[in-house]
């Protein structure tokens, strides 16, 4: 992809002002801010997954200002060509290592090379569970999504199915009626782990049937998700399920390991932030997007909390000076 990686930053010794880590609509909204405040930050992009989660998909129509959608790739690379317009310095590298808690805060990328700066904005995102089959990631954005806000539109009058039993699962269900002609809600065990009010809706709701004890075998579809072959997880026996649509919403993992043991994190590991700001518990380390974001978790909010960050960034300099 970028243009990213013919930038060329070598590590100085100087302490810049930002270091944002993250490349989604987090990292490159906070970029934009920051560099037409005089920033001039430096952005690891990460080194394959430059552009975040949108990059993955297709048609992106609840992004405000593109009355005729826009696809995920050419949303990031707008966002990326504003954020360098404006002077951010972009480096397709990942971070491996951080040290937050001093004045100055220090990263490290892959090959060693350290930076530094006195404010760090963290925009790692949060990695949607996929199901490990083959043709996941090859239909994602053609029948296959992760996302029920973003993509149930598509899928008016159609067949479609959910696969998980948590909450997020079963409010995806019930969400996707509003669309689509039917939705099977496909659950390993033979029973929801979603709390009872929420499941009582979906057994209520007309549109929803359930297939218990059923795991995923294999997402069949040459251009587009035609059926799933679904694996009776007692007997072993299989059938197959013609679906034009797929929500998985087996969970998601914030990216947060990095900087684990320095930044508070909650007990699902997405990092803390003060409330009404992006403020974690270290002075100078900000956080957004969806690193953050248990309930939102959309591009619009991601960019929102980006520039939070940035400005909540720019405050924590200009105090400092
Ligand atoms: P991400 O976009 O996940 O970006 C995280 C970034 O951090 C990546 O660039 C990654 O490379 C980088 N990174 C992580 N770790 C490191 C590291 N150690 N060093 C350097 N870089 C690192 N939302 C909508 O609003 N509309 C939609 O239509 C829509 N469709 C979607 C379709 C799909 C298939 C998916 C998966 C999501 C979709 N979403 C949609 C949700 C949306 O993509 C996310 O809410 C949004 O991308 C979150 O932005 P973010 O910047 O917080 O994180």
């Amino acid at each position: 992809t970028p243009a990213a990686e013919t930038v060329a930053v070598k590590p100085s010794g100087e302490v810049r002002d930002v270091i944002i880590i993250g490349s989604g609509p987090a990292g490159y909204t906070a970029a934009i801010y920051a560099a037409r405040a005089a920033l001039k930050p430096l952005v690891f992009t990460g080194s394959v997954d430059a552009g975040g989660a949108l990059m993955n998909t297709t048609d992106v129509e609840n992004y405000p200002g593109f009355p005729d959608g826009i696809l995920g790739p050419d949303l990031m690379e707008n966002l990326k060509a504003q954020a360098e317009r404006f002077g951010a310095e972009l480096v397709a590298e990942d971070i491996t290592a951080v040290d937050l808690t001093g004045e100055v805060k220090t990263v490290q990328d892959a090959y060693g090379n350290s930076f530094s700066a006195r404010a760090v904005i963290l925009a790692m995102g949060s990695g949607y569970r996929k199901l490990g089959l083959p043709d996941e990631d090859r239909l994602s954005g053609h029948g296959v999504s992760w996302c029920a806000t973003c993509d149930g539109f598509f899928f008016r009058d159609k067949d479609i199915a959910v696969v998980g039993g948590g909450d997020s699962a079963v409010e995806e269900a019930t969400f996707l009626t509003r669309f689509a002609k039917s939705v099977t809600l496909i659950h390993r065990r033979d029973q929801l782990r979603a709390s009872k009010i929420m499941a009582k809706r979906a057994e209520n709701d007309p549109k929803i049937t359930f297939d218990w004890n059923s795991e995923i075998a294999e997402i069949k579809g040459d251009h587009a998700l035609e059926c799933v072959t679904l694996r009776d997880t007692r007997t072993g026996e299989q059938r197959e399920l013609p679906i034009s649509g797929l929500f998985i919403a087996i969970g998601h993992d914030p990216r947060s390991e990095l900087v684990r043991g320095q930044v508070h994190l909650d007990d699902e590991g997405y990092v803390l932030t003060q409330p009404g700001s992006t403020r974690t518990n270290l002075p100078g380390v900000f956080a957004c997007g969806d690193l953050v974001d248990h309930t939102y978790r959309q591009a619009i909010t991601a960019a929102g909390t980006g520039c939070s960050a940035a400005l909540d960034a720019e405050r924590y300099l200009a105090d400092l000076a």
